[in-house]
């Protein structure tokens, strides 16, 4: 039942909106050919767990700060499977010194506009990739 997304809903309307909500309901639908099933789970969700999360979120966010101010992103190697697989799971594969092989013809480095404010004077250039 934890769920980033439906926590963060359930806290914005408890303390945004100041809704008193208790939680949250699945509606779920499966259709096969000669067979169709609904089932609805009600799930209901305390003010601690919310308040726990809200706290960690808090603190993934500091961690995020401190990241930005290193200009260090370390490699989370529990999230390359994700989505359908990160686009620099060939490069993260290698050793540092030999990723330049990867970013040299596949990618264009450039710093996105909304990082703008954490923009370091020099940008650490991958040698080998395009600008
Ligand atoms: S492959 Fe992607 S998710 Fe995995 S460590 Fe490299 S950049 Fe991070």
């Amino acid at each position: 039942m934890p769920n980033n997304q439906v926590f963060a809903y359930i806290w914005a309307c408890r303390e945004v909106l100041k809704l008193p909500v208790d939680g949250f309901i699945i509606d779920a639908v499966q259709t096969g050919s000669n067979f169709c099933r609904f089932a609805r789970q009600v799930y209901n969700v305390s003010k601690e767990l919310v308040d726990e999360w809200y706290a960690d979120t808090l603190h993934h966010l500091e961690i995020s700060d401190v990241y930005a101010n290193s200009q260090y992103y370390p490699a989370n190697f529990t999230s390359c499977g994700n989505y359908g697989g990160c686009r620099y799971r060939e490069a993260c594969a290698h050793a540092k010194s030999q990723r330049n092989i990867f970013f040299g013809n596949d990618f264009q480095q450039e710093y996105h506009p909304d990082l703008e404010e954490t923009k370091p004077v020099k940008l650490e250039v991958i040698e080998g990739g395009k600008q």
